[in-house]
């Protein structure tokens, strides 16, 4: 559904010298949702929000915001904002006039800057801090700073670049509800650039897998995790064997796979390699043309009849949860 702020990227593209960083990219971004940009490192995502942004121009395309061409807006003027990867505060500023910022560069007067931006704090739950430094801060409350600087010009779009990955795993995850409630209180669409795909997956009402400059599934969470389109997704997706059968390649969730006597509609293998997670157990066997494939056994299940490295198994899966990939 394009609602007001729908934002479409059309043909957008950027050439750096000869080498291409984004090709041709289409996309939507619904109104009032949380998008996750997904996929390896140097794929393009960056790129392409620092694009959205207006911190680098276009070679060719165009970015509409609800209907109007912004491509070749000041980034001030675009109704977007963004958050960088490494917060980019300012070191000499206190967290008060460091979320005023924006708002001191447009003239506003100093009361009602430093308003604002106390109701700012209020709202990521920094009003105590006003008065420190950056330095001052852990990393968690330097990055509830920073969105707090990106939502004063209240944009339509905030972009998020690598948000989370300066925090360690325990804060990660605590941060991440957070974005995602803070989101949902404001309505507004967040764009969200990450390379992990429990980020997306925790996070993310859309998810747009890109690789190698260009998008290679975009849909919802479930969807993109469920039905990969492609060998690239599935993988890089996880929880997913990639298994080349007579008829192509399928996809087949690690969790569907099970394993049984060695029989007719059982591929044949060796086991490679037994890992203990906790709830499962992963099992790696080796299938006919080398493939590796992953068994993600219920905790219990494997313990009724455990398994050595080294014996040989057969695996199955129901025959509905295979599905048939492009390549
Ligand atoms: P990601 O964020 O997905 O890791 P980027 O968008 O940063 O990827 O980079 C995409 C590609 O563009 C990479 O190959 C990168 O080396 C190249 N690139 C990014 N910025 C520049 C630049 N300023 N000059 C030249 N090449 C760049
Ligand atoms: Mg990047």
């Amino acid at each position: 559904m394009a609602g007001p702020s729908t934002l479409e990227l059309i043909s957008l593209t950027k050439r750096y010298g000869t080498s291409l960083a984004v090709t041709s990219i289409n996309h939507k971004f619904r109104s009032g949702s949380y998008a996750c940009l997904l996929g390896p490192s140097g794929c393009g995502k960056s790129t392409t929000l620092r694009m959205i942004a207006g911190h680098e121009a276009v070679t060719s395309g165009s970015i509409l915001l609800a209907g109007s061409d912004i491509s070749h807006l000041p980034p001030a003027k675009r109704g977007t904002a963004m958050m960088f990867q490494n917060y980019a505060l300012f070191p000499h500023l206190s967290v008060l006039d460091n979320v005023a910022f924006s708002l001191k560069m447009k003239g506003v007067d100093k009361p009602t800057r430093h308003r604002r931006a106390g109701e700012l704090l209020e709202l990521v739950d920094m009003s105590k801090f006003g008065a420190r430094l950056p330095a001052q801060l852990s990393g968690g409350q330097q990055q509830r700073i920073a969105l707090a600087r990106a939502l004063i010009t209240q944009p339509q779009v905030l972009l998020l670049d690598e948000p989370l990955s300066a925090l360690d795993p325990f804060l990660r995850i605590r941060m991440r509800t957070e974005l995602k409630k803070l989101q949902r209180e404001l309505g507004i669409t967040f764009i969200h650039v990450t390379h992990g795909q429990d980020e997306a997956l925790a996070l993310a009402d859309e998810i747009v897998v890109m690789n190698n400059a260009v998008i290679e599934q975009a849909g919802p969470a479930r969807e993109v995790f469920n039905a990969p389109r492609t060998k690239f997704v599935a993988q890089f997706m996880g929880g997913h064997n990639v298994i080349d059968l007579a008829n192509g390649p399928v996809a087949v969730r690690s969790d569907e796979v099970s394993l049984t006597d060695v029989g007719t509609g059982v591929l044949p293998a060796v086991v490679t390699a037994i890992e203990y997670q906790g709830a499962h157990v992963a099992l790696m066997a080796r299938a006919h043309g080398a493939q590796d494939i992953t068994a993600m056994i219920p905790e219990a299940t494997f313990f009724s009849a455990p398994k050595e490295i080294g014996q040989p198994v057969g695996l199955t899966w129901p025959a509905d949860r295979q599905h048939a990939l492009a390549g």
